[in-house]
């Protein structure tokens, strides 16, 4: 035992250590296998993946290896190289430093292990099942350790049940590798299921052709880098520009001295230096790779490791805000014949600095309400004038009806004002049919003149394969086209005049925010195409398509509400215009 360097750490050392469970899922244990590999050194790592990795997890890495004696001291609960004493976590530069990962990963599945150092000439194998060592034998390798996790769970039934489908397991699992590619851009890193590549950047790459390869080419091309430093703090990564957003969180990462970690504060400081300039359900994307002394923080929170608690919050927060901040001043010197962001940078300045001081001292993220500040603004200023519909004199006999902030409907039935939103109106129209589509098949679909092929990242094309069935279902064409890439042939003929891409892309954003069960799926995914092909706040139309979307919704079963249950009508009558006057 004491020429390993794996030793098992004292019991008042363990219990100082936030205990829990470490593997929870598939992607649980992708993430502890990496971390050691990242720890042993590597500068290559291979993930496959069999079933979302419930059959199979294997990392394959060139780290530094272990000793026979090391790798069978390394099984054991507590067994870690990595620290000795609670003290040396102030200074832990490690992603580990727990031990548990092998040996709880080991008691719930058949694990493989063989591993070889440089001098050895012959590597070692071990056979693990239920967290026992079963077998033991000399093994060929070179340099590196494999790792081989088999029939996750496969003795604890009542966790195997818990776990979600495959492809919900396998897009976890991209995700936490994702992390790692951002983190360590040195290592080459690989991942794959079954003959799929699913993932795969060389070593070397810059950070920001990796964020491509992430968060999907586009993302990356409207991010600048941003970075600042103090005595304490330093960070640097990338942010989207304000005008380049996305419908989810995705795009916020953080990294604390290399560790992926989920941040309140951290998403607060982002939140804050983007105050007003997102509109309500928009997200910015941010990149940030924070350095701090292991002293200022403490890392032992979370027992995956995916919180860290700050000394100074505040102090903290005001440094990455501040950091973000310059760096749209500096785009904004830099492109002063960008009006865009010129002008929601030039707004926003004005309409918070005094709100930025309530806000820290009240300690509570304001930009919500900020936001809807801007948003109820939105229409009206991006209304262009000529087809102002205000401006519009209504009173010549053919005005029966008529677009109001290219958002309403309004219409003069007898005595009546019915006033109609358009969006709503359309998403119910397109909501029954579609439901009555699925139910009386075939539905009518339009050939796409020009196929449109659409590129995604591993993790959108992981969903797409999810709900492919969904699409071409009610009347969409789509197929795999080579690795991560669809092509689109026909869409339903109703939708023919939509713009079939960003239809398909939102509905994909927004589907990734949330699971469904299989059962509310079906439905779930009608008002999902209903509401991200429907026409939109901001369209306007004309008479004909006004009078045909009204038609459309008096023949529906249930006209009055959108899918979601807002109204689609509002009706104001004589008595009410009484009132309103105080007539009576
Ligand atoms: P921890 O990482 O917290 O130390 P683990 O259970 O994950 O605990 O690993 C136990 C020990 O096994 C590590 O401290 C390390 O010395 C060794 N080890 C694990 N994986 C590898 C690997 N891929 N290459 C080299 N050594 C490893
Ligand atoms: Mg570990």
């Amino acid at each position: 035992m004491t020429d390993s360097r794996i030793q098992i750490l004292a019991e008042d050392v363990v219990s100082k250590i936030a205990a829990g469970e470490v593997v929870e899922r598939p992607a649980s244990v992708v993430k502890e296998l990496i971390e050691n590999s990242i720890d042993a050194g590597a500068s290559s790592i291979e993930v496959e993946v069999k079933a979302g990795g419930v059959e199979l997890i294997r990392i394959a890495d060139n780290g530094e290896g272990m000793s026979p004696a090391e790798l069978k001291m390394a099984c054991f609960p507590h067994a870690t190289s990595k620290l000795r004493e609670i003290q040396d976590l102030e200074k832990i530069g490690t992603l580990g430093f727990r031990g548990e990962a092998l040996s709880s990963i080991s008691s719930v599945s058949q694990m493989n292990i063989i591993s070889a150092q440089k001098m050895s000439s012959n590597g070692v194998s071990l056979y693990i099942e239920s967290g026992e060592i079963l077998k033991s034998r000399p093994a060929a390798r070179t340099q590196g350790t494999t790792v081989e996790v088999k029939n996750l769970f496969y003795n604890v039934p009542a966790r195997r049940k818990f776990l979600k489908k495959e492809s919900t397991e396998l897009a976890e699992i991209v995700s936490v590798v994702s992390k790692f590619i951002l983190a360590f851009p040195d290592v080459e890193i690989k991942l794959r299921q079954a003959e799929r590549n699913l993932l795969h950047v060389p070593k070397k790459m810059k950070v920001l052709e990796r964020i491509g390869a992430v968060l999907g080419r586009a993302a990356a091309d409207h991010m600048t880098s941003m970075s600042n430093t103090n005595d304490v703090y330093e960070v640097m990564g990338y942010v989207s520009s304000p005008s380049f957003t996305r419908r989810d969180r995705r795009g916020q990462i953080f990294f604390i001295n290399g560790r992926n970690v989920k941040s309140k504060v951290l998403s607060d400081a982002v939140y804050s230096a983007y105050a007003s300039l997102l509109e309500r359900g928009q997200h910015a994307s941010a990149v940030l790779f924070l350095t701090v002394s292991p002293a200022k923080i403490d890392v032992n929170v979370h027992p995956a490791k995916m919180e860290v608690k700050f000394e100074n919050e505040k102090e903290i927060k005001t440094f990455v805000k501040g950091a973000i901040r310059s760096c749209f001043d500096r785009l904004k010197s830099e492109n002063s014949q960008n009006e865009e962001i010129n002008s929601l940078l030039g707004q926003k300045t004005q309409a918070t600095t005094e709100k930025v001081v309530r806000e820290d001292s009240e300690n509570q993220p304001e930009f919500i309400y900020n936001l809807n500040e801007f948003v109820q603004k939105k229409p009206f200023q991006k209304r262009p004038s000529s087809t102002s519909s205000w401006e519009t004199p209504v009173f010549s006999a053919d005005a029966d009806i008529f677009q109001v902030a290219l958002c309403y409907i309004v219409r003069i039935k007898q005595e009546n004002i019915r006033i109609i939103d358009q969006h709503a109106a359309h998403e119910r129209i397109l909501y029954e049919f579609f439901s009555k589509v699925l139910k009386e098949s075939p539905i009518e679909s339009q050939k796409l003149l020009f196929p449109v092929r659409i590129d995604l990242t591993a993790k959108e094309s992981v969903l797409m394969e999810k709900v492919i069935g969904q699409f071409n279902a009610l009347g969409f064409s789509v197929e795999l086209f080579g690795e991560n890439s669809f092509i689109v042939q026909a869409v339903p003929a109703i939708l023919k005049e939509r713009d079939v891409k960003t239809v398909i892309m939102d509905i994909l954003a927004d589907l990734e925010e949330r699971s469904y069960s299989k059962n509310e799926l079906e439905d779930e995914f009608i008002k999902l195409t209903s509401c991200r092909s429907a026409i939109k706040a901001g369209d306007k139309l004309n008479r004909e398509e006004m009078l045909s979307l009204l038609d459309q919704l008096a023949s529906c079963e249930l006209p009055f509400t959108c899918p979601h249950g807002r109204p689609t009508t509002l009706e104001i009558k004589p008595e009410e215009l009484e009132k309103r006057f105080r007539r009576k």
